[in-house]
């Protein structure tokens, strides 16, 4: 996520009813480390025994899925902004415990009478004794049988969902910007679907609360298959998370994506898109009419991104990127999807030397630094933001050299070394405040570790970080082992300046 606009934040009372402060420990560990298929039992007999019977039939297990599998089909009504969706997960457990229960996030469920669940099933059994406050994000759903380290299970449920109205407001300074619902020009689901949440082994799940500023989700990768019906006759434009692939219906469309982290759409009847290839990765670009300016930049913007941080990191994992004029003041990333705010496309200048152009990069950025290398964005927020915004910068270097002092004069002031780097969103103290940690001194804390170890080894030591991690969740303390691994420079000055914690 990015903006730049100082905001007050209202305590709306709805907040107020979410939020309580939190108090989890920083996770330690990393995912999950199983990722293969545990061995079946075929020794090779010392003898050959003679045999006498024929050999009892020993059903195998159907072979193990390397993640979880969510095949989705939404029915939308884009008149009235209805949904009823069928839904299936098929979660293979790599957590290393045997489970009892699955904990599943339901961001809908945070808008009052916006879900509602109207039947769930565990491997074809009606589970009625599930667990969903009203107005909580926590589905807790308990198993008919614990489900073994490298058992497979498979929900089916169906549910409705009515889309919030996207917050209209007179002065966008003011709140929050919300993302998930429609305004009159546009459709977002965004966290719409019940998914499962990480499971930290010695920890259990991983769920924290909404907080005014930040993200508070953690997600595992997964595979996604999702069909779309709209039922009221319309045929919007749709931008999508997944690659479109033949429908097995007529009058509906499919999307599939793989070992993402999350699934975000957008429909609107009044979307201009365009296109673009990089190698095998298809780029879209969808905006509203009267944009093709600031468009064809956030087209171009992410081409370039994409390119220089392919060579930078390491290759995207997806085969298609989307970017799209979100009708809300903020930026935000999702799998091979993110949304620039309108304002940006009204205040585009035919220049790089806009917030159009920083945040695309920014965006883009954060397909290997939230959507490959995850973290947990709500406790350790800054491996993902820090990185994206050290990102405009490595974009800008290489792509507009001459405007890198510009940047950091537009970006970045001294007055904003505001605090610790590695600040929860909870402790942010702020929206300005988190950002100026979280952000900006983090981006300046990379600058200073590029010039202790300089370009050779500070570009290895990204390329390994994010090798080791795409496809994982990753901690402050991978990020540091990591750089350890990459270069013996003592950097114990930095760690006190910049950072509260000892990693
Ligand atoms: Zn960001």
């Amino acid at each position: 996520m990015h903006t730049h606009a100082i905001r007050r934040i209202l305590l709306s009372a709805f907040w107020v009813f979410l939020l309580i402060s939190c108090s989890s420990p920083i996770p330690t560990a990393i995912l999950p480390a199983a990722t293969s298929i545990p061995p079946t039992e075929t020794e090779s007999p010392t003898e050959t025994p003679l045999p006498t019977e024929p050999p009892t039939e020993t059903p195998l297990p159907p072979p193990a899925l390397e993640r979880p599998q969510y095949g989705i089909d939404l029915q939308l009504n884009y008149t009235t902004k209805v949904a009823a969706v069928n839904q299936t997960i098929t979660y293979p457990n790599w957590t290393g415990e045997t489970l009892t229960s699955l904990v599943l996030s339901v961001q809908p469920n945070l808008w009052n009478g916006g879900f509602s669940l109207k039947s769930l099933a565990v491997d074809e059994l009606p589970i009625a004794n599930y667990q969903l406050e009203n107005l909580s994000q926590r589905l807790e759903i308990p198993l008919p049988r614990p489900l073994p380290p490298g058992g497979t299970v498979t929900l089916t449920m169906t549910y409705s969902l009515i889309l919030p109205q996207m917050q209209a407001y007179s002065n966008p300074n003011e709140i929050r910007p919300q993302i998930y619902g429609y305004s009159e020009r546009q459709l977002n689901l965004v966290d719409w679907y019940p998914f499962v949440v990480p499971y930290q082994p010695g920890e259990g799940w991983i769920l924290h609360n909404p907080w005014f500023y930040g993200e508070h989700l953690v997600y595992d990768t997964a595979d996604f298959d999702v069909t779309v019906t709209f039922t009221d006759g319309s045929n919007p434009q749709i931008a999508s998370s997944g690659a479109e692939v033949a429908s097995g219906s007529a009058g509906s469309r499919r999307f599939k994506l793989e070992a993402g982290r999350t699934f975000a759409m957008s429909v609107s009847t009044l979307y201009k898109v365009a296109q673009r290839q990089v190698g095998d990765v298809t780029v879209f670009a969808y905006y509203f009419a009267f944009y093709d300016a600031p468009g064809e930049a956030m087209l171009q913007t992410t081409v370039e991104a994409l390119q220089v941080f392919t060579q930078k990191f390491g290759l995207y994992r997806h085969k298609t990127m989307t970017a799209v004029q979100g009708d809300f003041n903020d930026g935000m990333e999702y799998s091979a999807f993110y949304f620039i705010s309108r304002d940006y496309f009204n205040l585009y200048d035919n220049t790089p030397k806009n917030y159009l152009v920083i945040i695309a990069a920014h965006e883009t950025a954060h397909q290997w630094w939230f959507d490959a290398v995850a973290d947990d964005q709500a406790l350790e927020p800054w491996l993902d933001e820090t990185l994206a915004t050290y990102s405009e910068r490595i974009y800008y270097e290489n792509v507009h050299p001459d405007l890198v002092d510009w940047w950091w004069g537009y970006r970045y002031f001294e007055f904003q070394k505001a605090g610790f780097v590695d600040t929860p969103i909870y402790e942010g103290g702020g929206q300005r405040p988190y950002w100026d940690k979280t952000y900006f001194t983090g981006a300046r804390f990379m600058e200073d570790l590029r010039q202790r170890v300089g370009d050779e080894i500070f570009f290895a030591f990204l390329k390994d970080y994010y090798n080791q991690f795409a496809g994982k969740r990753a901690t402050a303390a991978d990020f540091f082992r990591v750089f350890r691994e990459n270069s013996a420079a003592d950097i114990s000055d930095l760690m006190a300046q910049y950072f509260q914690n000892t990693y």
